[in-house]
């Protein structure tokens, strides 16, 4: 057989296996437009946590999608979640690599904090972080410099399920469905194991009111947000 014949074959068994996909790359993909739906964000900082598995069957089971605020300490000692995090849909953001608070830092502590997370990140799952949350969201002018410089807005949340807080399945099911409300941005956390154990009735109960649970792009994208920027405004901020 011909080289160049064997490399056609090549091609043509590799068309054949590929047919099915574009179908099923439809489907998966399929935009959800939050001016025209109602959407919500559920966002999980400080992960991957230890409980991050339990939350993938879950938002997989129901079809929905978060956003990960990850640590790059976390990142590093638990890369498979990130991994499979990327590759069942989840958007990624970078949450700094040890938690500390920007406010009192350096631009070149900052910087060194994103670029290592990012470099975990992206061994771990091939992919580089577009959303900052600084930790305890806390930030600054250098802080908005350096999300700048890594072409990232800075993500905050409009609300919060206090699970930390409460660690109390029943009231985090009560204060995450509060504040979910049309292109909110909820925050909790993948480390509570309340939080995760509250997921499913949570779930159940937003699709059940006709939320579509997205991505933070997803809600962000019509607000044309530059590098640097960050979104919601905390109350008092000028725009
Ligand atoms: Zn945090």
């Amino acid at each position: 057989m011909s080289r160049q014949f064997s490399s056609l074959l090549a091609i043509a068994a590799v068309a054949v296996t590929l047919t099915p996909a574009p179908a099923l790359a439809q489907s998966t993909a399929k935009e959800v437009d939050c001016t025209q739906v109602k959407c919500v964000a559920l966002t999980f900082d400080d992960g991957p946590g230890k409980y991050a598995g339990t939350l993938l069957d879950t938002l997989k089971k129901y079809d929905a999608k978060a956003t990960f605020f990850l640590e790059g300490q976390y990142v590093k000692s638990r890369p498979s979640y990130v991994k499979r995090m990327v590759k069942e849909g989840h958007e990624i953001g970078n949450h700094s690599y040890k938690h500390p608070d920007f406010t009192k830092m350096t631009a070149t502590a900052i910087r060194s904090e994103i670029q290592k997370t990012n470099d975990e990140i992206k061994k771990a799952a091939g992919v580089e972080p577009k959303l900052l949350r600084p930790p305890y969201g806390l930030s600054g002018v250098l802080t908005s410099e350096v999300a700048a410089e890594y072409d990232m807005p800075i993500i905050l949340w409009t609300g919060g399920s206090r699970d930390w807080e409460s660690k109390n399945e029943e009231a985090i099911k009560k204060q995450t469905l509060t504040v979910a409300k049309g292109n909110s941005i909820v925050l909790m956390h993948d480390w509570v194991k309340q939080t995760v154990d509250a997921m499913p009735s949570i779930i159940k109960t937003l699709q059940k009111n006709g939320y579509h649970l997205v991505k933070v792009t997803d809600i962000i994208k019509h607000e044309n947000l530059k590098p640097g920027d960050t979104f919601p405004l905390p109350e008092g901020w000028d725009k």
